[in-house]
């Protein structure tokens, strides 16, 4: 059987849990690539590659010079310039690709949802009805909320930012995921956040805020997912094994 080298665009559980399985596959290696933007990131088995690139010729050289022979973009639904590279460079070296995407997270009845296109709007949804915020939306991308000097914001992320944007007021709490039910809402309530402010980032992981939420009648201002690539789509671990395996072993 030829082997087949599968690379995996990683950052998510997801992709760490594809390689495990993907790793035990006769036949097959596996490489997971990271942007390297975590200091110190859970890592999958196989092999490891850190730090991007270099853009789509990058990634093209990458794919011809480490005879990969399949692509799955199981980046965050939210690396949107990771995902339209994977769908031009796959296009251009002609290997197969696939996206591994878990589903969004959708509006339950008694939720009290804003859906936002862009971090302006989120920033003009909350000029009203908003006083103390749950900013859970990661380090990088804080800059636009920190002009809003009459609220309050507890800024959440796995690592503190560098340098902190210039909030009035606010306070920075380090977590990482999975968070329960309990914990957020005691969180929530102990801050006496009336708003929270998240990427719609699917999974269950963080979903937990969003139950918290809605039990205790609080405002969500949810960020919508940007485009991607039209590629096939899977949601599942599983479909995606499968998929790698049916492109290992092409039907003739
Ligand atoms: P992005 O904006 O889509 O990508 C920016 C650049 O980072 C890309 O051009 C690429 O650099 C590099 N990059 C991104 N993902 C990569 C990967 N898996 N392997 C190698 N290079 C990668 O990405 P982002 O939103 O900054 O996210 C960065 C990483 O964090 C992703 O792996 C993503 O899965 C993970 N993550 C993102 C979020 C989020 O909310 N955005 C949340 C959780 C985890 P080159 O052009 O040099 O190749």
């Amino acid at each position: 059987m030829t082997k087949a080298t599968i690379l995996i665009l990683g950052g998510t559980q997801e992709a760490r849990e594809l390689a495990q399985v993907l790793a035990g596959q006769p036949a097959m290696n596996v490489i997971t690539s990271l942007a390297g933007r975590t200091a110190v990131p859970h890592l999958p088995p196989g092999r490891i590659v850190q730090g991007g690139f270099g853009g789509i010729d990058g990634l093209v050289d990458f794919i011809a010079d480490n005879h990969v022979t399949a692509l799955i973009d199981a980046t965050h639904p939210f690396a949107a310039r990771m995902g339209m590279q994977a769908g031009l460079a796959a296009d251009r070296a002609q290997v197969p690709l696939l996206r591994l995407e878990r589903p969004a997270w959708t509006r339950q009845p008694d939720d009290r949802w804003d859906e936002v296109d862009d971090w302006d709007q989120a920033v003009i949804a909350l000029k009203t009805n908003a006083q103390r915020i749950l900013l859970a939306i990661g380090r990088q991308e804080l800059a636009p909320f920190a002009g809003l000097d009459h609220l309050w914001f507890l800024i959440r992320s796995v690592e503190r930012p560098d340098p902190m944007p210039p909030f009035s007021q606010c306070e920075f709490l380090a977590a990482r995921g999975p968070f329960s039910v309990a914990d957020e809402t005691a969180l929530l309530r102990a801050h006496a956040i009336d708003t929270i402010v998240c990427k719609n980032s699917g999974g269950t992981a963080s979903a937990a805020k969003l139950v918290a939420a809605r039990e205790l009648g609080l405002r969500v201002v949810m960020l919508r997912r940007p485009a991607r690539p039209v590629t096939e789509t899977v949601t599942q671990i599983d479909q995606a094994v499968v998929w790698a395996i049916r492109v290992r072993s092409p039907a003739r």
